[in-house]
Parts: structure tokens; sequence; C-alpha cells
């Protein structure tokens, strides 16, 4: 497995529970510290439970998934993170069947997740701005078509994926849907989701590492 090089261990001793997932949110969120959209104080707790950030002076509560691919779930976050990691960690992409099974959900539920990960595959919005050392590859997702597996598969389509690296943190992943796999794709998707002077380190396609050594320097 190459999609992913974050291990099924280590993703569960980062996102095993709500809270970590909830606290992942928030670091998104507000990248550096959480400001009340209310009153502009500085300090809150998370309410894993509604998916949410109270402030604690005037207890305003902010949604931690509106306007992510989230949005008004009612499925536990570290089911969407196992989903998002299985998507992402398996180049033939998962089937609905497969996926409601390792998740415990209905197979219209699966469908539905299935979906809105992809949708924010493709959607920019959605994605988050990544920091701190990422690693960078592709898979292929969708079509369960026989065929080479890799690159060119006939099918599939090709996605680049970033993961955030924080060592023992939480860190993030952004999956984008690309026509193919190439130098100039993996630029954009570079450029778009990856801070300037970012670190980037991938032992994907050559090209992908050729990418990530332009990466380091500021893009203009
Ligand atoms: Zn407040």
């Amino acid at each position: 497995m190459r999609a992913l090089e974050t291990s099924l261990l280590d993703w569960q001793k980062r996102y095993g529970t709500e809270e970590a997932c909830a606290q992942a949110l928030t670091k998104q969120r507000w990248s550096e510290r959480f400001r009340c959209p209310r009153c502009g104080h500085d300090h809150g707790y998370i309410i894993s439970t509604r998916h949410s950030c109270e402030c604690s002076k005037c207890h305003y509560q902010t949604s931690l998934t509106s306007g992510t691919l989230f949005h008004s779930t009612n499925l536990p976050l570290t089911k969407w993170f196992w989903a998002i990691y299985l998507s992402a960690s398996d180049k033939g992409g998962i089937s609905a069947v497969r996926l409601s099974k390792q998740i415990e959900v209905s197979w219209i539920t699966a469908c539905r997740i299935l979906r809105k990960i992809r949708i924010a595959m493709g959607h920019r919005d959605s994605i988050y701005r990544l920091h701190d050392l990422i690693e960078i590859d592709d898979a292929l997702v969708g079509g369960r078509r026989s065929g080479k597996r890799g690159r060119g598969a006939e099918g599939k389509t090709p996605i680049l994926v970033a993961i955030e690296n924080r060592g023992k943190c939480a860190g993030f992943i952004a999956m984008q849907q690309v026509s193919a796999v190439t130098h100039e794709t993996v630029a954009k998707f570079v450029q778009c989701h990856l801070p300037p002077s970012q670190l980037v380190r991938s032992d994907a396609l050559a090209s992908l590492t050729e990418i990530g050594k332009t990466s380091i320097m500021p893009h203009g």
C-alpha cells in the first residue's frame, strides 16, 4: 500500500476517538488559536458529541463540521475518518459494500459517505491547507474493473493525496481528483493545498518527488 504512508495503527492513535477527530477539525478551523465568532474570546472547549466548540466566556457554540464534508452528520467522526483512511489507502478504491462492513454502517450510508468524499476530493474550498511535513502520493479511486494495477489502470480515477505529518500530533489530509498524474497536475495540487516553502516528502512517482523538490521554492 503506497497511497498513504500512515499506518492503520498510527491512524488509530491519531484519530481513534471522537475527541481526537474533533481536535483535528478545531486545528483546521482555527489554525493558531480558538477565537469565538460572537465575542472574540480566545478560549473554548470541545463538545465532541455535538461536533462543536463552545466559548468558555459567552458559551456560544461554533460547529466544527459546517463547511466541511462532515457537515450535519449524525455519524461519529471516527467513522468518517476511517472512511477517509480506507478511501485514500486503497489504490483500487474501496467499495461501498466493503466500507459498510469495515465501519459498520448500512450500505446506503456507505454510498453516501463515499460520494461525499469523492466530491470533497475535487472541491477546493472543502479541502484543507496543510502545514508541517506533508507526504504526498497518488491513488486511484472508483471503478472495480480489472486491469493492470497502478498508474493508468482502466476505469480508475487518479487522485492526489497529501497527508500532514506532525509526528505524534494530529494532522490532516487533502485529496483531489485529477485527470492524470502529471508534473502539471501535481504542481497545481501542491500550489493549491500546500503553503509556500513547504517541505514535501514523497516516495511515489519520480515526477512526484521532483515536484516535491520544486515545491520547496516559494510559489510566485
Ligand atoms: Zn464567546
